[in-house]
């Protein structure tokens, strides 16, 4: 296979989720030249699998204090440049009678992260009574004797990573997904670039000053590439996903094993969370199985008893970064991370960051980027604790205003506010009298088609990243045939290509559903694979 002539750039960067993203940005706002390379969608890794959670982490209070610091002080600093993407989420802790933690513990370790609350512009703890407590979410069972409640930020992961690619780029970034590295270019063993096959299974070369090795969980192999070591003890996580809120609160509960879970609705679906296993398999193929679903509901219906009555739409699982610790339990690993410099290791030119976690991405960032400028005697200084991500410049309109310019429901328009932010309007211009691509999630055929013009999407899956297609409650049955055509008339796609596309769709979803599917959600699937049949 012919291999076409390299490209030079100062950094590469391998990896193209939030923490690759977010160095990315930094280096490009910092003037250097910068080619992101990721081997699937944006964000589709770690990232995509999150609790969609911008938290300090209270938990890591008794064990890591300087993780619970960091990440406060870099969450305030992603509310602020990120504020039209991001939400509050107020927890209600609920406490048992045979709890391991009373009300009197509970309300201790709350007031002591009541002091780093500020640090990320969020309140102070509230102590209630159960019955207080049952007032405000009477979904809650019968025996809840207290509870307190804490505040975090929401935010969409997969729009959070593309907000840094699309600014990384508007700064003079390349930022090719679906493009895998296959291989790091030497040259007496320093790194100067890297071999990548892009989805068309073509070849190319790229040389960089610095490459960086941003690629999470994969960062071992990547290391490898260059013969260097990376040492993570990988932990698997899966959420079951609802397709509506449960809570206006997000509630947070202990396992059999008294590890804390959470229930936490953003927008219009409900995440119920998390796991955290060591995880040894293949890190491109990680199912979630069905004795992991019982777990988490097992606990959530002691404190959320009609739990079991909701109907789950599918499952989403993730592996996370963590460092290597000899622990016996792997919710007590640190969420530190470590940029390695290899050039101690005998491959210069290239640099791994690896550990920490998505609500500190920015600082993880800057501290990589920092190195990288060192390591080329570039003297700008980082900009991304103040400077606004895309859209979040100003504040967004009321979404009544944009919904009525554009002859769509306020939803629709406060839905691509989040999305957008101040951009919006630009992107629903085309929607004037425009169609609905779904009922169940409120999506513009305009807001699709930009994002197939504009915003790398490639794949039905990548429009699920960038706009929520068939998220809502038909999991895709009555849309994904309508986007494959508006993606496809975008992208030049043949018939059959966008039959195919909305096939690969329909089976890639289906994996996730199965651990979840009851006796209603087998009859929705035999729907939606049986309107795929047949078609040619
Ligand atoms: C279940 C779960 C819930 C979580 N919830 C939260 C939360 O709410 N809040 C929080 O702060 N943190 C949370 N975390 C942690 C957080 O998600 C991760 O720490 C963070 O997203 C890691 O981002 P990353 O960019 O380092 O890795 P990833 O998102 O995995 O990105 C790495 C990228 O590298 C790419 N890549 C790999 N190899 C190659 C190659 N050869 N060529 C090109 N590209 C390559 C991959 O495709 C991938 O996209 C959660 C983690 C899990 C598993």
């Amino acid at each position: 296979m012919s291999v076409s002539a390299p490209s030079a750039h100062d950094v590469c960067v391998i990896g193209g989720g939030v923490t690759g993203a977010g160095i990315a940005r930094d280096l490009s706002l910092r003037g250097l030249s910068v080619l992101l390379l990721d081997k699937g969608d944006w964000g589709a890794g770690t990232t995509g699998s999150a609790s969609w959670m911008i938290h300090g982490g209270p938990r890591y209070l008794e064990f890591d204090w300087d993780t619970t610091r960091s990440s406060c002080i870099d969450a305030g600093h992603i509310v602020t440049i990120a504020k039209n993407m991001v939400y509050r989420v107020v927890f209600v802790i609920p406490v048992l009678p045979h709890d391991k933690n009373n009300v009197e513990r509970m309300e201790t370790a709350m007031e002591v992260y009541d002091r780093f609350q500020p640090l990320k512009k969020a309140h102070p703890h509230v102590r209630l009574t159960g019955e207080e407590a049952r007032q405000v979410e009477p979904g809650l069972a019968p025996d809840i004797v207290a509870a307190v409640t804490m505040e975090e930020w929401g935010v969409d992961p997969h729009r959070l990573v593309f907000a840094n690619v699309q600014d990384a780029v508007a700064h003079g970034a390349r930022a090719l997904n679906h493009t895998r590295v296959v291989e790091l270019l030497r040259d007496s063993g320093k790194v100067i670039g890297v071999k990548y096959r892009a989805s068309d299974g073509s070849m190319s070369e790229a040389r960089a000053k610095v490459v960086v090795n941003a690629a999470g969980p994969w960062a071992p192999e990547v290391a490898r590439m260059a013969g260097g070591e990376v040492n993570l003890r990988p932990a698997k996580g899966i959420h079951i996903v609802y397709p509506h809120r449960i809570s206006n609160f997000a509630i947070s509960c202990e396992s059999i094993d008294g590890r804390d879970l959470l229930m936490v609705s953003h927008a219009g679906f409900t995440l119920l969370g998390t796991t955290d296993d060591d995880f040894y398999g293949d890190l491109d193929s990680v199912d979630v199985f069905q004795d992991e679903v019982d777990y988490l509901l097992q606990a959530f219906e002691r404190v959320f008893p009609s739990i079991r009555d909701y109907r789950p739409v599918r499952t989403t699982t993730g592996v996370r970064p963590t460092l290597f610790k000899w622990r016996r339990y792997e919710d007590q690993l640190s969420r530190r991370y470590e940029v390695i410099d290899h050039e101690g290791s005998g491959a210069p030119g290239f640099v791994t960051i690896a550990g920490g976690k998505l609500s500190m991405y920015r600082l993880m960032a800057e501290e990589t980027s920092d190195l990288v400028c060192r390591k080329l005697g570039h003297q700008a200084p980082c900009t991304t604790a103040t400077q606004p991500l895309p859209g979040n410049d100003a504040d967004v309109e009321p979404a009544a205003e944009v919904a009525r310019r554009h002859g769509i429901s306020a939803l629709a328009a406060m839905k691509a506010q989040t999305r957008h932010g101040t951009l919006a309007d630009a992107v629903l211009e085309a929607s004037r009298g425009g169609r609905m691509v779904c009922r169940c999630e409120p999506i513009t055929e305009a807001e699709l088609a930009h994002a197939a013009r504009h915003e790398h999407v490639r794949t039905l899956a990548d429009a699920f990243r960038r706009v929520g297609l068939a998220a809502g409650p038909c999991a895709g049955a009555a849309c994904v045939l309508r986007a494959s055509e508006i993606i496809g008339r975008e992208l030049g796609w043949s018939a059959s290509q966008r039959i195919e596309a909305a096939r690969d769709f329909v089976r890639g979803a289906w994996l996730g559903r199965a651990p979840v599917i009851g006796q209603a959600g087998w009859a929705q699937e035999e729907l939606a694979q049986g309107s795929m049949r047949g078609l040619r």
